[in-house]
Formats: structure tokens, sequence, C-alpha cells
């Protein structure tokens, strides 16, 4: 491959997934051989280099959504053990954070080379955690979170860090401790969008994963550890949110907390931080519009809408989980969703064919089983799927890929975030109500066009209220900016403006002469 080819591949490597990551995966990979990896350190935390003990006893379950059964016993830290791994960073800033670029460089190549060679077990302990398929995890949950470590590296290599203002020197510099606050749907990539753009730019950091999936990056530690990061770089304690999440966001030697989880998460994070005024970057909810225009072509816009709100089994933050259609064309969109959804394999995340894996958890189970009621409680039509788990599935968290017609902008399932496999298809009248419906929503993650001109979704796409818009289903794009307007969040990720959150700047008056 050539070096423009595999650039070009490499910003497109999928994070979040399209239809088209969909049919990709569908291509028969290796079989899956054994369903699950041990975790040696799962009782431990890594604080200051090493392996340590958490200092209390408290533990939780890490279960398998798939045969609901329990495949380990992780620690869950308190204020004391936040308190060790925050002074590790602490300490270990003064000269991490003056390390030069090309040490940090190599340090991130060598992390890359490292997450490689371990690229088996991690999708692996994702599939076990969380219930991706296999296939998803090796192909896309593991490898988008790889990106990560290579597009940072690659942007601070091209990084300009100081500038002239007249006799002025504004200079950039690490903003110094991060704590990172992650959810459990993409449990690795959540996490490198953050760490590797926080190591480039040369701050030290304390990772607080889903206590949900921690299991991956207990592995993602040891390959931090073996590629060589010094003592209190990366410190990890896995923890719940109102004990290690909360300690962390109102430690006072904590300079900033980058937080990817709900919206309701998201606000206690604020909150909290602002006791001890610091940055606090918000990746939060989502309920994007889809909105396909007349001039789409429906037998392409509709199945890939329809396979995009169910990637990574519906739980996805970007998920159009809103399909907007010209009311004149809404009988013919109705058989076209039924047929993709009738379409889409259930079950066994270790079998090749499978495309919608369990639900994360049993609250997650119970919970879009509420909105599938609600739906059909509030006279939307079930056009495919429904209440219980599909035919044939005794055990697992298996929800039913679900299509809800004739839904209102005002309904339950149109308005929140569901998070699983249930698809709402609204119609409008005329473009201008579709953009109204698309932004009458407290969130502002994603927003999706579908139009056969080029122009004309261009210039809807200017008009929708997102951090993030899709024409014509667009491949990810794992460099250009990622983040939310309104409650979907505040700040970026991905690229130049991910690496800038971990910056501060400092201007030098009378740094030239006048
Ligand atoms: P969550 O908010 O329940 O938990 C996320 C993380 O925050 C977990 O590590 C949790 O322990 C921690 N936490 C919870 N309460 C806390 C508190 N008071 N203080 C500090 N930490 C706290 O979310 P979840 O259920 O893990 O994830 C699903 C949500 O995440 C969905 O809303 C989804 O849209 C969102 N999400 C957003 C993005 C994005 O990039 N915008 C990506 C993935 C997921």
């Amino acid at each position: 491959m050539s070096a423009k080819n595999e650039n070009a591949a490499r910003r497109r490597t999928h994070g979040h997934s399209t239809a088209a990551d969909l049919k990709a995966s569908a291509a028969p990979g290796p079989a899956p051989s054994s369903a699950f990896v041990e975790v040696p350190n799962s009782k431990q935390f890594y604080i200051g280099g090493k392996w340590v003990d958490a200092v209390g006893n408290a533990v939780i379950d890490v279960a398998n959504p798939a045969t609901e059964e329990k495949i380990a016993e992780v620690s869950i830290g308190n204020a004391t053990d936040v308190d060790l791994a925050v002074a590790a960073a602490r300490a270990a800033f003064p000269s991490f954070s003056r390390t030069t670029v090309d040490f940090r460089l190599k340090l991130l190549r060598r992390i890359a080379e490292r997450y490689e060679a371990r690229q088996d077990d991690l999708a692996k302990a994702i599939t076990a955690e969380m219930g991706a398929p296999l296939q998803f995890s090796r192909d896309v949950q593991v490898k988008a979170a790889l990106s990560h470590f290579r597009n940072a590296a690659d942007t601070l290599q091209a990084y300009g860090w100081a500038s002239t203002l007249g006799t002025t020197r504004v200079v950039r510099e690490p903003i110094g401790v991060c704590g990172l606050i992650t959810a459990w749907n993409w449990p690795l990539m959540l996490v490198t969008s953050k760490l590797a753009y926080a190591l480039a730019a040369g701050c030290t950091t304390v990772l607080k994963p889903s206590e949900i999936a921690p299991l991956s990056n207990l592995i993602l530690a040891q390959v931090l550890h073996d590629a060589g990061v010094s003592p209190g770089v990366f410190n990890l304690v896995n923890g719940d949110g109102p004990g290690v999440g909360h300690a962390l966001c109102a430690h006072p030697d904590v300079d900033m907390i980058s937080f990817t989880g709900s919206t309701r998460g998201g606000i206690e994070v604020a909150k909290t931080a602002a006791g001890t005024v610091k940055r606090v970057h918000q990746e939060l909810g989502g309920k994007s519009a889809n909105i396909i225009l007349p001039d789409a072509n429906l037998a392409e816009a509709v199945p890939a809408g329809v396979l995009r709100s169910y990637s990574n089994s519906g739980q996805g933050c970007l998920a159009p989980t809103r399909m907007l259609v010209h009311r004149s064309q809404l009988d013919e969109v109705i058989e076209l969703a039924r047929n993709a959804a009738n379409t889409v394999v259930t079950g066994d995340p270790q079998d090749s064919q499978t495309r919608l894996g369990p639900l994360v958890s049993q609250a997650q189970y119970d919970r879009v089983q509420g909105y599938i009621q609600s739906g059909l409680d509030e006279g939307a039509t079930l056009v495919a799927g429904g209440l219980g788990r599909p035919t044939g599935l005794k055990r697992g968290y298996y929800a039913r890929p679900t299509v809800f017609a004739h839904v209102t902008p005002d309904m339950k399932i149109s308005r929140e975030e569901i998070f699983g496999p249930v698809l709402s298809i609204l119609s409008y009248e005329t473009e201008d109500e579709a953009i109204a419906i698309a932004n009458d929503t407290v969130y502002g993650l994603a927003g999706y066009v579908h139009s056969g001109s080029l122009e004309h979704a261009r210039s809807v796409a200017a008009q929708l209220r997102a951090g993030r818009i899709y024409i014509n289903m667009a491949f990810n794009d794992m460099i250009s900016p990622f983040g939310g307007y309104k409650q979907s969040g505040n700040g970026r990720e991905y690229g130049v403006v991910g690496f800038e959150e971990f910056l501060e700047i400092k201007a030098i008056l009378g740094y030239e002469a006048a």
C-alpha cells in the first residue's frame, strides 16, 4: 500500500461503524477460537508503573452478556486509590511534560506496535465483557482504538506549538494531570481517543474505565507497560461513578476531566469538577436524525440507515435512530426497512454470521424493552421486531431488531436515547419541517442526510445543529472533529482539535524586542 493510501485508510478506520462496515464485516473471517482470554490483573490497579492491590476489598462481578455468566471479578477502588494514582501522575508530570516531541512520537509508535501484538486478546475481552460480535470487535472496535495512537502521533508530528503576535509569544503547554472517565459501548476506543492525544500533548493520566466493561482496559494497561510508558504517566483505577469517578472529578490535583458517557453522568461530572475549576471535556448522549430527502436512492438509503442504527447492537451514541422520510414515500420506506431489519442475524457473538449480539446487561435489556412497550402504548406501528428475545435465544440479553413507523415527534421513542436496536420512522411534508424535526431535540451529536444531489445534501447539512454530519452514509473519518452541540457535550475529540483539548495557552508578553 502506498503511503498516501495507507494514510487514507487510517483516516477512515471505522470508530463508529457505518452500514458499509456491517457489510464489510459480513465477509467470512477466521473461525472464532477460544471464547475468552484470561485477564490476570483483574483485582489490581496500575499505579506508578506497577500492578498494585486495591486499598479496600470491594469487588464487582463482570458478566458475559451472551451467557449471563460471571467471567471475572474486578476490584472497585475508593478515594484513597484515587489519591495514590493522582499523586503518581502528578509526580510524573514535570519530566513527562518536558519530553521532546520525538520522544513522545517514538512512545506512541511503540504503544501501537505492542497493541497490535495483543489485538486478538483485546477483541476477545471486548466480546466477553460487552457482547459485540467477535468479528466486529476484531475488525472495528479494536482497530478503531488503534487508529487513535497513530493519528495522535501524526497530529503531534505536524503540530506548531508556538506563534508570535506582535512582541508577544503565544505557546501551548500540556494542561497537566488528566482524569479519563469512559463508557462501556466502545470500551477501548473511547479510552484511546483521549489517552493517545493526552500522551501526545505531554499530559499524565488516570483512567477510570466503565465498571461494566473493564477487562479490555486491563490488557491495555499491560500494553502501555510493555511499551515502556514511564511510571506515573498512565495509571488505571477501576471503580464506579459515585466512588472513583466522583473522587477523580473532585480531586484538586487533577487539571482536566475528559468524560464520555450519558448526559446525566456528564452533568454530575461538571458539577463536581466545578469546585476546583478544572477543564471538563464531555462526550455525551445522542438521538440523531437521518433525513432521507425525496431525491435520494431509497433502495440504498433505507437499508443503510436501518443497519447503521443497529451498529454495535444499537448501542452507539451516533446511531441514526430517527429516520425522517417524505410522507409520499412512507409506504415504500416501510417495506424496505422491514426487509432490512429482518435480514439482520442476531445471536451468539462467537459466530461469524452474527451481526447483532446481546445488549450489555439485564438493566440495558429491561430499558430497551420498556421503550418498545412505550412505542406500542403510544400508538406507533410495529414494522419489525418487538418485545422479548429473538426466536430460539433462551438466555443472554438479546433484543429483537425493531422498527417502528408512524412515529410522531412527541413520542418517547422519538425523544429519548434508547441505546438498543430500535429505529423510529417519522414522516415530513416539507424540507423545512424535516429540518425542524431533526433539530427538535436536546441532543446534537450527529445528523445524516441522503440525497441524489450533493449540493442539496450540503444545504440541509448546513442547517442541522449537530457536530458531525454524514452525507449519504459517508465513511467515518477518525481524524476530523468528533463531538456534540447542545446536551451532547462540550469540546471535540480526534485530530488537531482533539489534541488541543489537552493543552493550555500561555502568552509571553515582551518576548520580542519592541
Ligand atoms: P454513564 O454516564 O452511566 O457512565 C459513563 C462513565 O461515567 C462510567 O465510567 C461511570 O462509572 C462514570 N460515572 C457515572 N456517574 C458518574 C459520576 N457521578 N461522576 C463521575 N463518573 C461517573 O454512561 P454509560 O451507560 O456507561 O454509557 C452510555 C452513554 O454514553 C450513552 O448516553 C451514550 O450516548 C454515551 N456515549 C457517548 C459517546 C460520545 O462520544 N458522545 C460515546 C459513547 C457513549
